[in-house]
């Protein structure tokens, strides 16, 4: 025990990898772990450091400063980009002599009206809901924070948010969508394709730069957790590494502390459950309809991806293919074995595991692309009886598919794992 309290983070600063020598220092800060609940010890970070758990080496602490008086322009920028990113065309298509355009809006209003509201929030969600709460929270934390207005709910939500902003996904579905239009009709740039880049790349930066743990610091300082440090906790909510208050809450967020999420291995269970029972029809019944010259053509994801590639578009197949096809599968598949390496406590493999679950976390927002595809090609075509394209039933049942899997690699507490092991480990030796 004693040799792990003196560990130290390991530094990352730009490409270089420096690990830090253990030793003491003259006041040192404990912090645990959020992915394995290792305690060690953070130095003062420079600007361009990240400090990284010596044991699982999860990123920790980024040394990065955001000014707020920077991100609130940045945030305004984002607002006022938004109006016209989303309701001007971001492409336009020439049919038969007549120009029709796509906006983000038209797409989500028409995947809406045609009787599937439910996948046309699940977009919107990601598409305009989570960017403007992302500017909006930073103006609220700028004003709030001099009109001595409660921040901390906004805190704890925005570290939630940053996997629900898609911006960067709809894009790459738009060059999916202009080439599966191109079939049919000619295609030109459409006006607002500016602005929405901008808007794209404003949103990276500012999520790039937004350190939280220093907001909170600025915000919520917290004097430096007195006694022994093994009996240091981490609130699972902020992250903050402490002894919890007389009534077991977290002295910063207010949360009550718990050592692990409650009930993780049940939530983790049912909605990976739901998502395989989802992604059975959604792969089966015909995900998107198109009605070219009196003919009626179904397409299911598979045969979608098919179609891509036969008619020579082998790159835009294998991105299809890979979002939607291949991502949610090897989540189902990831996740299947992660929960059953807990039940039995496997000792086999921790960092392979460890690693595939970092996977799935980064991977699991593309496979919304379909759904984005979809929702831009119903705005483009669907005009008149020559050409028209609707969004089959699989959709609702794919998008939902989507999100229950992405709820569950959120609620899988990957502490279990290190958990498992442990006490697997302990039965091996006995
Ligand atoms: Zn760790
Ligand atoms: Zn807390």
């Amino acid at each position: 025990m004693g040799e792990q309290l003196l560990q130290q983070a390991q530094l990352h600063s730009g490409p270089m990898k420096i690990l830090a020598m253990s030793g003491p220092l003259p006041q040192p800060r404990y912090q645990r772990c959020s992915e394995c609940d290792y305690l060690f010890s953070i130095p003062d970070l420079k600007k361009t450091q990240t400090a990284h758990c010596p044991r699982c080496n999860a990123k920790v602490e980024k040394g990065r400063v955001c000014s707020l008086p920077r991100l609130i322009i940045i945030a305004i920028s984002i607002l006022l980009l938004m109006p016209f990113a989303y309701t001007e065309p971001l492409i336009s298509i020439r049919l038969l002599g007549t120009r029709i355009d796509a906006s983000l809006w038209e797409g989500i209003w028409q995947m809406s009206s045609q009787g599937s509201p439910l996948t046309a929030s699940m977009v919107a969600f990601c598409t305009i809901g989570a960017p403007l709460t992302l500017a909006g929270s930073i103006l609220y934390l700028h004003f709030g924070s001099r009109w001595g207005m409660n921040l901390k709910p906004v805190l704890l939500m925005l570290d939630r948010l940053k996997d629900w902003v898609m911006l960067d996904i709809y894009l790459v579905g738009m060059a999916v969508a202009s080439i599966k239009v191109k079939e049919y009709a000619d295609i030109d740039v459409g006006v607002a394709l500016v602005a929405y880049l901008m808007m794209t790349v404003l949103v990276i930066i500012t999520q790039i730069n937004l350190n939280i743990e220093q907001l909170w610091e600025e915000f919520y300082p917290q004097p430096r957790p007195k006694g022994p440090p093994s009996s240091l906790k981490l609130c699972l909510s902020c992250k903050f590494t402490g002894h919890a208050d007389a009534e077991g809450r977290c002295p910063r967020c207010h949360v009550p502390m718990s050592a692990r999420y409650k009930h993780s291995l049940q939530k983790t269970w049912a909605a990976l459950l739901a998502a395989i029972m989802f992604l059975i029809p959604a792969n089966l019944l015909p995900i998107s309809i198109v009605y070219a010259n009196g003919q009626r053509l179904e397409d299911t994801i598979f045969s979608g991806v098919v179609s891509l590639a036969t008619s020579g578009n082998i790159p835009i197949a294998a991105i299809v293919f890979i979002a939607s096809v291949l991502v949610p599968f090897t989540k189902v598949i990831v996740m299947l074995t992660l929960l059953l390496s807990i039940h039995f406590k496997a000792i086999q493999g921790l960092k392979t595991r460890i690693r595939l679950l970092r996977l799935v976390t980064w991977i699991g927002r593309w496979s919304m692309l379909d759904l984005f595809v979809i929702s831009l090609m119903m705005s483009l075509v669907n005009r008149d009886q020559l050409l028209s394209f609707t969004m089959g039933p699989a959709a609702f049942f794919f998008g939902t598919a989507v999100i229950l899997t992405i709820l569950a690699v959120e609620w899988l507490d990957s502490r279990l794992i290190w958990d498992a092991h442990a006490t697997g480990n302990a039965e091996y030796t006995d």
